[in-house]
């Protein structure tokens, strides 16, 4: 028997080779050809058998194959279950710029199947006619630079509203740190950029709604409903005196207190705690006779004021005094909007600036 001329020691470390740790581990099937496992160890040890011959081992490894490959594919099932929970479309591409897979969300975002598209370019997924290109130009920066890239871009499809898209891209790479391939999340930013453009249109309105204000024959004022002042015009303080005209003048009126300037400030008062709309009513104080019209522009919280000196030439006119008002009145709420104007509003305040505009050059005729 060839064992006996290894120790028992040799024998035991032969046979781990094949994953026999313990005596109860040599089943001696003879599956190999040798009567027991020890003798194909001895075998082992003279050269002349290899691990591969033991069918033990064999069917260990298969199924040790088989179990990795069932964890690898729950593994990718997860992968691909995970991606396609994210709501954003994602797509990976090979280092050449064929599509090597997506989630659900951009099977959605541009109406095809993943088995349609894949191992495509990708201008076959996403068809603008210059994405293809941008894509390029991406790929050979990420390999150039590495890191990740944050691109805005527009996507113009056929039978699709015009998008603005940002696209976040990286490199994906092997264990040796190779780029195999990108990933590319596309988030969909269109409305959001509508919404800020609006908001500039409105801010900018707003800025020439207040920049107009101030420059009106006649007084305007808003205040909260502590009474301090948020924004007032230089004809306003006029109207207060010329104690107040220096003051405007230094620094402007805004956190004053409207209660030190102006006696009839309990009018004030009154129409913010009404909730009402609008109030109008004529005023006097230290000979002059002013006419004040009361807007709300947050209910119970915040009023605005026009002061029309009815001494005043061009206040005589009634037509003249009633487009001003409303015009006034209208950019009053545009002023205290700004974060919630739209397109629309904008538009309407722009209409109601070159009818004022239109007035006072009217008048200067
Ligand atoms: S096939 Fe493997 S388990 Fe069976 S006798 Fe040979 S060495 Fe032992």
């Amino acid at each position: 028997m060839s064992e006996q001329r290894y120790t028992d020691q040799q024998l035991q470390q032969a046979l781990t080779y094949i994953e026999i740790f313990d005596k109860a581990g040599e089943i001696d099937c003879g599956g190999c050809g040798y009567k027991t496992c020890r003798e194909f160890a001895a075998a082992m040890l003279d050269g002349i058998a290899r691990p591969t011959m033991c069918v033990e081992l064999s069917k260990k490894i298969i199924e040790k194959l088989k179990k990795r490959d069932r964890e690898l594919r729950e593994s990718l099932f997860l992968q691909q279950e995970l991606l396609d929970s994210i709501a954003v479309p994602i797509f990976h591409e090979d280092r050449s710029g064929r599509l090597t897979g997506c989630n659900r969300a951009f099977e959605e975002f541009v109406g095809k199947k993943l088995s349609a598209i894949k191992g495509k370019g990708i201008d076959q997924s996403i068809e603008d006619k210059d994405f293809d290109k941008i894509n390029v130009q991406i790929n050979q920066s990420l390999i150039r630079s590495g890191g990740r890239q944050i691109v805005e871009t527009r996507f113009v499809r056929p039978g699709v509203v015009e998008q603005v898209v940002e696209l976040h891209k990286a490199p994906l790479t092997d264990r040796a740190g190779e780029i195999t391939g990108f990933v590319c999340a596309i988030f969909d930013i269109t409305e959001r950029v509508r919404r800020s453009e609006e908001l500039l249109l409105a801010r900018e309105t707003a800025e020439l709604s207040v920049s107009l204000l101030q420059k009106m024959p006649s007084g305007f004022v808003i205040v909260d409903e502590k009474l301090k002042i948020r924004e007032a015009n230089r004809a306003f303080a006029i109207l207060m005196g010329e104690e107040i005209v220096e003051l405007f003048d230094a620094h402007g009126l805004r956190g004053a207190d409207l209660k030190s300037l102006f006696p009839s400030h309990q009018l004030f008062v009154t129409f913010i705690q009404s909730g009402e709309e609008t109030y109008s009513r004529d005023v006097e104080w230290s000979g002059r006779k002013v006419k004040l019209a009361l807007y709300a522009i947050e209910r119970g919280k915040t009023a605005g004021a026009i002061l029309l000196d009815l001494a005043a030439p061009d206040v005589k006119k009634e037509e003249v005094r009633q487009r001003a008002e409303k015009v006034i009145r209208e950019n009053l709420e545009t002023v205290q909007k700004i974060a919630n104007l739209l397109g629309e509003n904008a538009s309407r305040t722009e209409n109601a600036l070159s009818s004022v505009i239109k007035l006072f050059s009217e008048d200067e005729k």
